[in-house]
């Protein structure tokens, strides 16, 4: 993470863009989530790896995702790590749709878009959707969304 930057309501860290990880921070800015995959068996990596970790031989390149998540484990956050945090809000664990032990952390938003802020309610394997905050000029942050349902298509 990079130290805080910009002004803004909100001085929160950010990630330090590289080539490795563009496809992760940016691909908000199309509205559709990109994990890297391989070209050869299909299977996908999260944090990025010089080399598919299943099949050993494929070099991982971004390819599209749908956005759609299961909800895996939670926690209610109630220390405020930077000033003008806002707490208490909840951090999830998500597996994607496609490859179920592809996980993502991240923090939880209402179908309103406003953090979450209690765990009442959640349950293992609720469905989540990603969307996109644009935090920065060169980062948007995905989080994930309860009740927004998934999108229409097939999770291959
Ligand atoms: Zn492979």
């Amino acid at each position: 993470m990079s130290n805080t930057r910009g002004p803004g309501v909100l001085q929160r860290p950010l990630p330090l863009v590289t080539a490795e990880n563009r496809h992760h921070w940016q691909a908000g800015a199309n509205g559709s989530w990109q994990v890297l995959r391989c070209p050869l068996c299909g299977h996908r990596a999260l944090p990025p790896a010089p080399c598919c970790s299943s099949c050993r031989k494929g070099i991982p390149a971004p390819s599209p995702a749908s956005g759609d998540a299961y909800l895996v484990s939670w926690t209610v956050n109630h220390q405020a790590w930077f000033p003008g945090m806002e707490v208490p809000f909840v951090l999830v664990l998500i597996e994607l749709a496609e490859q179920r032990d592809l996980r993502l952390l991240t923090n939880l938003l209402g179908p309103d878009g406003a953090p979450v802020a209690t765990a009442d309610g959640l349950r293992a394997d609720m469905p989540v959707r990603l969307r996109f905050e644009r935090v920065a000029d060169d980062v948007w942050l995905p989080q994930a969304v309860v009740g927004a349902g998934f999108a229409a298509g097939a999770h291959g």
